[in-house]
């Protein structure tokens, strides 16, 4: 990197559009290294294709994932996009297979684009009742042989943690590429890399920058020629994040292990709160004995915790009852967890399930949590004293 002026630790925003090549030498090696991902001073283009601020945040992204590179974009779906196009070669193709429990947004992009629009072949694998099942898994990939295997670390909104050691390897036997979203998990929990996935991919707008206020995306791998053809679609398609942006993300970085860890000890006392409670049916938390992921939560995640996200259902003798509860319990709580669309910020925050995914999930007593990283007296005083003021 070029010399910087003064003395100053971080490194620097820079805004330039088009970067200083000169003499025409340059300018010819630069062009003729585009999309080697190359670092050096001189061989940065236009920020477009490469920017030195992104740069830098993506040198800590590789780092936290044990990936052998990370690539910025301006927001997980486009994260998603990216790592998508450079796979999808047209109708000939084999199926996709992607798990049923994923974030809408990626099902969405599945189904319009992948197959009403470019015309391939995709499938979903359920889980049995609340359970991926290994078996039923290897049974349906032996019969469709998919290209891609594409799965998220722990589902939203009922935390279903799959066997993923036993997905991958069971992927990798029939050939498949695997991809891996590892939004909810974060590498603190796991590193899919390091266990065979090929494609990593996180919604940096959650825990990465962990402020609610950056919106980013963000793919890991180790394989050169994936590679090459995302930094070359990321360029083409105009998906690099801002020099901004990646400036206050890395910023932002520096602090990750200590907020999410706290995350993950406000999450577990959230549960256990709530579990205690007359007005809560039931609580989803992997780290409960009762969830039905808790196995494959312990043996994967080794006792780092088990998230930060907590999803639970108002009691009642019926379905009236149960949005009353729940209802009440918002208009007590909303001050201090706002209802934000969103996981992974500082504060603890909430959604109304049905309200947002009524058609998969109806159940009117559900609420999602993203537990903050705030004091953890202090989430748990709110919790208590919301939920004792039901009665
Ligand atoms: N992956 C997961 C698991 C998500 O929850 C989200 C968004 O909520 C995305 C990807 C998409 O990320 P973004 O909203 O940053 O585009």
């Amino acid at each position: 990197m070029k010399k910087r002026d003064i003395n100053s630790s971080r490194v620097p925003v820079y805004r330039d559009a088009g970067f200083e090549l000169f003499d025409a030498d340059t300018a010819a090696g630069a062009f003729n290294n585009e999309t080697n991902n190359d670092r050096e001073p001189e061989l940065y283009i236009y920020s477009r294709y490469r920017n030195p601020t992104v740069v830098a945040a993506e040198e800590e992204i590789l780092k936290l994932e044990g990936a052998a590179w990370a690539l910025l974009t301006q927001s997980g779906m486009s994260a998603i996009d990216v790592a998508f196009s450079v796979f999808q070669k047209g109708r000939e193709v084999r199926p996709w297979l992607f798990f049923s429990e994923i974030y809408g947004g990626t099902i969405t992009f599945a189904d319009f684009i992948l197959k009403q629009k470019r015309g391939l072949d995709i499938h979903s694998f359920s889980p049995d009742g609340e359970r991926y099942d290994s078996g039923q898994f290897e049974t349906l990939v032996k019969k469709i042989r998919p290209e891609i295997v594409y799965l998220e670390t722990v589902s939203n909104p009922m935390l279903i943690v799959p066997d993923v050691k036993d997905i991958i390897s069971i992927s990798k036997k029939y050939g498949a590429v695997v991809f891996v979203d590892n939004t909810f998990a974060t590498p603190l929990l796991w590193k899919p890399l390091e266990d065979g996935a090929d494609v990593v991919i996180h919604s940096a707008t959650k825990y990465l920058s962990g402020h609610g206020n950056i919106t980013a995306g963000v793919i890991c791998g180790n394989d050169d020629d994936i590679l090459h053809r995302c930094v070359e679609y990321r360029k083409y398609a105009g998906h690099m994040l801002s020099a901004d942006d990646a400036y206050r993300l890395n910023t932002q970085l520096k602090t990750f292990s200590l907020r999410v860890r706290q995350q993950f000890i406000n999450a577990a006392g959230i549960a256990a709160l709530l579990k205690q409670s007359p007005y809560i049916a039931r609580v989803w938390y992997p780290g409960l004995k009762d969830h039905p992921s808790h196995n494959e939560a312990v043996k994967l995640f080794l006792n780092k915790g088990f998230g930060g996200m907590v999803t639970f259902d108002f009691a009642g003798k019926n379905k009236d009852e149960k949005r009353k509860l729940r209802d009440r319990f918002i208009k007590i709580v909303r001050e201090s967890i706002k209802i934000i669309p969103s996981l992974g910020d500082p504060r603890t925050m909430m959604l109304p399930v049905a309200s947002v995914w009524g058609a998969k999930y109806p159940e009117p007593g559900m609420i999602r949590l993203s537990a903050g990283f705030e004091d953890t007296e202090e989430i748990f005083r709110i919790i208590r004293e919301s939920l004792k003021s039901l009665g």
